[in-house]
């Protein structure tokens, strides 16, 4: 830990790294950071933290920090140093160039879950209000997207139906798809201490996660599925619970559409869907499956948690509706220790969504088609909003490619390295006349950028983060922007170099235009965030102290609705080349693309990525512990080290991705989610062998 001598004042605020969204106090001494302590008061951490929030914020003073804006005309120019001015006259330029040229919908932007809700909410006010388009998106299209849909579908709303408080009160726990440990620390600490308690575990997974090794904790099921089956195993369950009548019928007239449950009750006991017929497909023993069916139907309070080993399939949007029926069926919605939780993986996902980032929802998950909605925001803005819905991520890639998409706004998010297809994002970039990145760090987008706007730390700026469990937390400027602006202040340059006249000068005004035009927040000040602490949406005046918990008395759509949910097999197959399935996953000293905690001297555990095998896998190719080896998919290869593990199965490997050398998108196959394009990043055909080194 960097020390600084002793505190003498304090600025509570929120973590910047994951969803769980711990609250911290940071120390100060004068104008120099001390230290970060857990907050006591903080509603998702209680006083815990992680080794993430707590140690590695070093990367705001890192040497790699870009503090002056800079620009060039072409990107095989070396950069320009130039004032904020030039910079913002120069992006502001060539995106009004560009529209003059190629169209109005030929530039759009990409909003940052790392960025408060005010910062989102005005980039995609600037692409609809300045830009004339619904050219926005988000991270979110690479991970939560199918949440979003999913979720939107089944209750009538993309988020978690339960507070963190919730665990508490469980009885049975489905972990699906994710694994806490690493990836939502404090969280895991709440759940396990429920599992000590006697709760029930139901781990799905591929892997065998912590959850599943630890000695404290006795799981109950660990369904070890082949990656990619995730329907399958859990339309089985369902199975399950409809053909022996283990379904809580009362619930299910009363808040579900019969009609509707009768169609999926008929799918779902097609005996095609038993755990007997779905074994050889899901590798997952029928017995086992059955068992965990029951314990969920009948073991009392069954709560189900996920992550992106849900949604970042060609079948996410499926398998997040078919656990939502699972949730249904069980009468697990609506009260304390039951539910359907996400669990969200940067800090602001939840906000980036909920703040319309999306090209075809404006704030509140409204559609941009419905007139009455546009009406609102038209009224607000002063300008007309445009009815069609605007490009995705992936189709802003491809329109590049076409020639008809020019300009892009990157606030906070490196495609290049984070977004599938590695080859692809980059012949997109190169083909656009106008990249604008807006980060802290020169990073792999940069390269192909014409303009760089230096980006503001969380402890830089004022603003609000939403959590996994929709909790609204401030966070407080701790010191003095380092480049002069935080990054809503350089997104107001923008947009009023290109003759938008926004007048912001704090953030709560754009908190007050979020709660004038979006019901769920309609309550929400910083005054009541200030009292409260934080506050889960929806707070209006309906729940003027927020909703801790959702769907009690009627889902948001009205009635729950059960959505039929086929398994359609991947595209991507193995074969004689190919005969190994890699997942992905994190570790948890490191965060995503590592962009910050790789530039903090603070985190000790800078762990390279390895690839995890398992032995009999590895000793049939001559591997041994900590070879160099060849990992190669269609797509293409990298070479990592090996670590024998019995952690993954026969058949399966695995790889963190946090450090740009691994270049796993590079293995990554291009195929998506159906529903939402979200990347099927944890299912690639590989081939695994002895290599000399990178
Ligand atoms: Fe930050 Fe998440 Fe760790 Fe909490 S659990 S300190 S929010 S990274």
């Amino acid at each position: 830990v960097v020390e600084f001598g002793t505190p003498t004042r304090s600025v509570v605020t929120t973590c910047a790294y994951c969803g769980v969204g711990c609250s911290f106090k940071a120390e100060l001494n004068g104008d120099q950071l001390v230290r970060m302590v857990p907050y006591k008061n903080g509603k998702a951490n209680r006083g815990h933290s992680c080794v993430k929030g707590r140690f590695a914020y070093g990367y705001a003073n890192h040497k790699d920090r870009i503090l002056n804006p800079m620009i060039r005309d072409r990107v095989d120019e070396p950069w320009r140093e130039v004032s904020w001015e030039e910079a913002i006259t120069f992006a502001a330029d060539r995106m009004r160039g560009l529209q003059e040229k190629y169209g109005q919908k030929s530039i759009g932007v990409i909003t940052s879950s790392r960025c408060t809700n005010e910062e989102t909410f005005l980039v995609q006010k600037l692409a609809r209000a300045v830009f004339g388009n619904n050219n926005t998106d988000t991270c979110a299209r690479v991970c939560h997207s199918p949440t979003g849909y999913g979720l939107g579908q089944t209750f009538g709303t993309s988020a978690g139906t339960q507070d963190f408080d919730s665990v508490e009160h469980t009885d049975v726990v489905i972990v699906i798809g994710a694994n806490p440990t690493d990836g939502h620390p404090v969280f895991a600490s709440r759940l396990k201490k429920r599992l000590r308690a006697g709760a029930k575990l139901i781990v799905i997974d591929p892997r065998r996660i912590d959850l599943v090794r630890s000695p404290h904790i006795k799981a109950a099921h660990h369904l070890a599925l082949r990656p990619g089956t995730n329907v399958a195993v859990v339309t089985a369950m369902a199975h399950v619970i409809v053909t022996e009548g283990l379904f809580d019928e009362a619930f299910i007239r009363e808040r579900c559409d019969w009609d509707e449950f009768q169609h999926y009750a008929e799918f779902a006991a097609d005996p095609q869907h038993s755990p007997e017929a779905t074994e050889l497909l899901t590798g997952v023993p029928a017995a086992e499956l059955r068992a965990a069916a029951r314990l969920f139907a009948t073991g009392g309070n069954g709560a189900i948690y996920y992550g992106l080993g849900v949604t970042e399939h060609s079948q996410g949007s499926t398998t997040v509706m078919g656990i939502a029926n699972l949730a249904m069926l069980t009468g697990n919605i609506g009260r304390k220790g039951v539910g359907v939780n996400p669990l969200r993986g940067q800090n602001n996902v939840q906000g980036s969504c909920d703040m319309g980032s999306f090209p075809h929802e404006l704030p509140g998950y409204r559609h941009v088609k419905l007139p009455e909605v546009r009406a609102i925001f038209e009224k607000a803005w002063g300008v007309p909003i445009d009815p069609e819905p605007g490009l995705r991520i992936p189709n802003m890639l491809d329109a590049a490619v076409d020639g008809t998409f020019k300009g892009l706004y990157c606030q906070g998010e490196d495609i290049l390295q984070s977004d599938p297809d590695t080859k692809h994002v980059a012949a997109g970039l190169a083909a656009m006349e106008c990249v604008i990145v807006h980060d802290l760090f020169l990073n792999e987008t940069a390269n192909y950028a014409h303009v760089f706007l230096p980006g503001s730390t969380f402890l830089e700026k004022d603003g609000t983060f939403t959590n996994a469990e929709r909790r609204i937390n401030r966070v407080r400027e701790v010191m003095a922007p380092r480049t002069g602006y935080a990054d809503w202040e350089v997104t107001q340059l923008l947009a009023n170099a290109m003759g938008a006249g926004w007048t912001y000068t704090h953030p709560s005004q754009v908190m007050a235009e979020i709660a004038a035009t979006t019901p769920s927040f309609a309550g929400v000040t910083y005054e009541l965030l200030d009292e409260k602490g934080s506050v889960q949406w929806p707070c209006n005046e309906k729940a003027p102290e927020g909703t801790p918990l959702m769907h009690i008395d009627g889902f948001v759509r009205g009635k729950g609705r059960f959505i039929v949910t086929d398994y359609v097999a991947t595209d991507e197959r193995t074969g004689a080349r190919f005969p190994l399935l890699l997942t992905t996953g994190r570790i948890l000293s490191q965060y995503n693309v590592g962009a910050q905690t790789r530039r903090t001297q603070n985190v000790l555990w800078h762990e390279e990525d390895r690839l995890e095998i398992h032995p009999h896998d590895a000793e049939v190719r001559g591997i041994k512990e900590g070879d160099w080896v060849k990992l190669a998919s269609r797509s293409g290869e990298t070479t990592l080290r090996a670590k024998l593990t019995d952690r993954v199965s026969p058949g399966v490997v695995y790889t963190t991705f946090h450090h740009p050398d691994t270049q796993a998108n590079v293995i990554t196959t291009d195929y998506s989610d159906w529903a939402t394009n979200c990347p099927e990043y944890k299912v690639t055909a590989v081939q695994v062998g002895l290599s000399n080194g990178p």
